[in-house]
């Protein structure tokens, strides 16, 4: 096994294997809780990472150790260059994933497909098209839906993301386990998270407790079978037996999963979090391109990593508005 050199260890001794890279600030949908009403100021076209920077930025983390990368967003598939960022970033010794809302993934079947791309993740948060489109500001339900059922006919391994939130779809738990019956799907449900500009607070979230009730209203305690997690898993992964697909809870709010983490989050514009919620962050592109080594940068990341939450280690915190904005946008982060 590939062995994480110091700079990917912090002071807690998590080992970080998993590099998320996002590619693209920008986005095809709105999702209300993750792209704030009055948009986002974006980077100018030259601070963002071109496909070189990229590849080099992540092969400095395979070299020491990242064994797999996550591309993400904003939309991925909507950066032009992306076939040769598959390309490029094939290449190298990782589990390359990535992470889509789906709406025009229909196009990109071959070359996700010849670059070694088997897991698929999707965000879909109604099964509801007049719903779906209240929580993205668009109408793509019906391509989204369609690409979802293309994907897994195509024999890619999908997992559905659904942030779930009160008055909104909390009454979609149901629905989405059904969808798991004759689809060999994941549906992962989400805490809402917050970050800037996205109106959260606790009375909108949905926790794992809640949603467990929820399954429990319709499937007794022998139906639901805990499925093994994988190591460094963020979700709790049931199943209804019988069932062809599965479901999971992320619960980042009330059950983090600090103690295993080990990812890392490079931002479109070349900026390293070393947490979803840390509102710091180290500058690798600038760095790279004044032809600087990064891997000292690298490692102070790291070793500035908080135990939990980026800091936000209770629940009375992560109310303070204060402190998500300080915090970019999900949309700007890369979920
Ligand atoms: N556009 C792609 C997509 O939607 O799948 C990739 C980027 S998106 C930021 C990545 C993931 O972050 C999505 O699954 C989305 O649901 C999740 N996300 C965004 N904002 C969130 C929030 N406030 N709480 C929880 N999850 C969130
Ligand atoms: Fe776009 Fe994904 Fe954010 Fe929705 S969650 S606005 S699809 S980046």
């Amino acid at each position: 096994m590939k062995k994480t050199t110091s700079i990917l260890t912090d002071s807690f001794g998590r080992k970080h294997t998993y590099l998320r890279i996002s590619l693209i600030e920008r986005c095809n949908l709105r999702c209300t809780y993750c792209m704030p009403e009055e948009g986002i100021k974006l980077s100018p076209r030259g601070h963002l990472m071109s496909y070189e920077e990229i590849y080099t930025i992540a092969k400095t983390f395979v070299d020491h150790g990242v064994t797999k990368i996550r591309l993400t967003g904003g939309e991925p598939l909507i950066r032009k260059d992306l076939p040769i960022i598959l390309k490029k970033l094939s290449s190298l010794p990782v589990e390359l994933s990535i992470t889509t809302n789906a709406v025009i993934v229909d196009k990109f079947i071959d070359p996700l497909k010849s670059n070694g791309i088997k897991n698929i993740n999707v965000s879909l948060d109604s099964l509801d098209a007049g719903k779906f489109k209240h929580i993205t500001r668009r109408n793509e339900f019906e391509r989204t839906y369609k690409n979802i059922l293309l994907l897994v006919d195509e024999g890619f391994k999908v997992k559905v993301n659904a942030v779930v939130m009160k008055g909104f779809n909390d009454n979609e738990i149901i629905d989405f386990i059904n969808f798991t019956k004759d689809l060999p799907v994941s549906v992962r449900f989400i805490e809402f998270m917050p970050f800037d500009g996205n109106k959260w607070n606790m009375e909108k979230m949905l926790s794992y407790d809640e949603i467990m009730q929820q399954v429990h209203t319709s499937f007794s305690e022998d139906q639901v079978e805990r499925l093994t997690d994988e190591p460094n898993d963020t979700s709790k992964n049931y199943k209804i037996k019988g069932f062809k697909g599965s479901f999971a809870i992320i619960s980042s709010v009330t059950n983090p999963f600090c103690d295993t983490c080990n990812r890392l989050r490079l931002t479109a514009n070349g900026q390293l979090k070393n947490c979803l919620f840390s509102s710091s962050e180290l500058d690798l592109l600038t760095n790279l391109r004044k032809g600087r080594p990064i891997e000292p940068i690298i490692k102070k990341a790291v070793e500035a990593k908080f135990k939990m939450r980026g800091g936000m280690d209770t629940i009375e915190k992560l109310q303070e508005p204060k402190l998500h904005s300080q915090n970019r946008s999900m949309i700007t982060i890369g979920g």
